[in-house]
């Protein structure tokens, strides 16, 4: 999700294919890659599938590419960089975080926000709640269960969304 403050498109692209000379650090599982933000709504419309221990590498690029829109975006979604799986990553108080397959089994407390997103224009309306619990697997597909507020719970919400395929 786009940093609140951001409703111009000053975006930042990587270059076409994805890579940029020295951002693609070399990791022993393989070269994590900048990716190319996905803009295609038919495609950011679809659900996404269950992610599983195979998609580690997705996750890592994920990560990279967030990181490398630091400036613009606090979070993102595996379809947002093309791949049709439940991941996401997003800062969370100085540090990134990465969840598997997450979903919200409790929330309270709804408001009216506004949000950007790198994969869409301008800023747009959305309905959250100021705190969820969520369930999720890490990275060693270990199950976690915490409960998020404020800002975060806002980034994660936002960013469930990709993966049930709604756009705001
Ligand atoms: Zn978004």
């Amino acid at each position: 999700m786009g940093a609140h403050r951001s409703g111009s498109a000053q975006y930042r692209f990587p270059e076409p294919g994805g890579r940029e000379a020295g951002m693609g650090a070399l990791k022993q599982e393989g070269v994590i890659m900048i990716q190319e933000i996905c803009r295609d709504e038919a495609f950011l419309a679809q659900k996404s599938q269950p992610a599983t221990p195979d998609d580690l590498q997705i996750a890592s690029d994920l990560l990279e590419t967030l990181a490398h829109h630091k400036d613009n975006c606090v979070g993102m979604a595996a379809n947002m960089i093309g791949v049709s799986k439940r991941i996401i990553a997003f800062e969370n108080g100085g540090s990134y975080m990465v969840m598997f397959n997450p979903q919200i089994i409790r929330r309270w407390g709804p408001y009216d926000a506004e949000e950007a997103c790198l994969s869409l224009s301008g800023v747009r309306p959305a309905k959250r709640w100021k705190s969820i619990k969520v369930q999720w697997q890490n990275e060693k597909f270990q199950q976690r269960l915490q409960t998020f507020t404020g800002w975060t719970a806002q980034i994660i919400q936002h960013e469930i969304d990709h993966c049930e395929g709604i756009i705001i």
